[in-house]
């Protein structure tokens, strides 16, 4: 029988811990660390991870600032934004909710966050500190906390392989540098992937960032995987669910995530780690 890993409760705990950080943060400089998060249009996923975004500010006592601008502001506005928000020396952290409107363009937009406050880690130096092992760097936060998930197996990762299945920049690739880094050997699994299965069953460790429901079937699991599932879909019957078919992999998996309450929770505590180490990053 496949062990679930409970995200939800691994990140309460992390964001406990973050808790007290923040305490420790305020008490000895004298503010809380703050997290601006922008959010352009109307689009009711986003609206949902601000929310979450916002109540997790609070509840480990990070200030939030939100900032909710109508589908019809002009792009330039938001780039204005961004350069006061970065001028700010008492803003932290900068969020600008993806995806933007159409209309604007969020590889015009991203860059123009100072990377020492981008807490998505989504900008092309902070992808480039990931890059190059550089630990000062802020990381994008669904990657690291993926890598929390796989670790809290206690799973070594040296020599295993590891197997990606995505290569988007906000989750695949990043992802595939962190396994890199903790001395797996990986591979990237794409859309252009001829049969994943046979890439997929050799996989000792399996991240799949699709967005494809249930594609990752119990056949293409290999014995005593762990199992990463990224994906957020609806399923015919209007239910959650990920890209991997929980139902046939989990029994053969010997740790996998649920959706939801997998990688998701993850994701926004780890927002909350790199806000705060923005914010200390900030007053040294
Ligand atoms: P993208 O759409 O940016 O990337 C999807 C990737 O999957 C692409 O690299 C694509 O390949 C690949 N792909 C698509 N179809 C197949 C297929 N049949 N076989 C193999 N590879 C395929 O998605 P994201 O990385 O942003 O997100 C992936 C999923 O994770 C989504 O469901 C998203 O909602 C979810 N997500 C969840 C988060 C969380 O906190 N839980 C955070 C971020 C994302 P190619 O490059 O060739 O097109």
């Amino acid at each position: 029988m496949g062990k679930i890993i409970d995200g939800k409760a691994i990140a309460t705990a992390l964001q406990e811990r973050l808790k007290e950080q923040v305490a420790y943060f305020a008490m000895t400089v004298g503010r809380k660390p703050k997290l601006a998060v922008i959010m352009v249009g109307e689009d009711p996923a986003s609206a949902i991870y601000v929310r979450n975004k916002i109540r997790a500010c609070e509840a480990v006592g990070v200030t939030s600032e939100a900032y909710k601008l109508a589908e019809s502001t002009e792009p330039a506005y938001l780039e204005n934004l961004i350069r006061k928000l970065n001028a700010d020396n008492s803003v932290d952290g900068i969020l600008v909710q993806l995806p933007l409107p159409l209309g604007f363009n969020a590889k015009k937009i991203i860059p123009l966050i100072d990377p020492k406050k981008d807490v998505d880690g989504f900008s092309q130096m902070n992808i480039g500190s990931l890059l190059l092992d550089d630990k000062k760097g802020l990381y994008s936060c669904t990657p690291l906390g993926i890598m929390q998930l796989i670790l809290s197996t206690g799973v070594d990762l040296t020599g295993k392989h590891a197997v990606v299945v995505g290569r988007s920049n906000e989750v695949g690739k990043p992802v595939a540098l962190m396994l890199l880094q903790h001395n797996a050997t990986v591979t990237i699994c794409h859309s252009k992937t001829k049969d994943l299965g046979e890439f997929t069953r050799t996989a000792d460790v399996l991240v799949v960032a699709v967005g494809q429901k249930k594609l990752i079937k119990g056949d293409m699991v290999k014995d005593g995987a762990v199992v990463i599932d990224v994906g957020i879909n609806c399923d015919e019957n209007g239910k959650l669910c990920g890209d991997v078919d929980f139902e046939s992999v989990e029994p053969k998996a010997s740790f996998i995530t649920p959706v939801p309450g997998g990688v998701g929770p993850m994701t926004i505590a780890m927002l909350m780690a790199n806000t705060l180490k923005a914010a200390k990053g900030n007053v040294q």
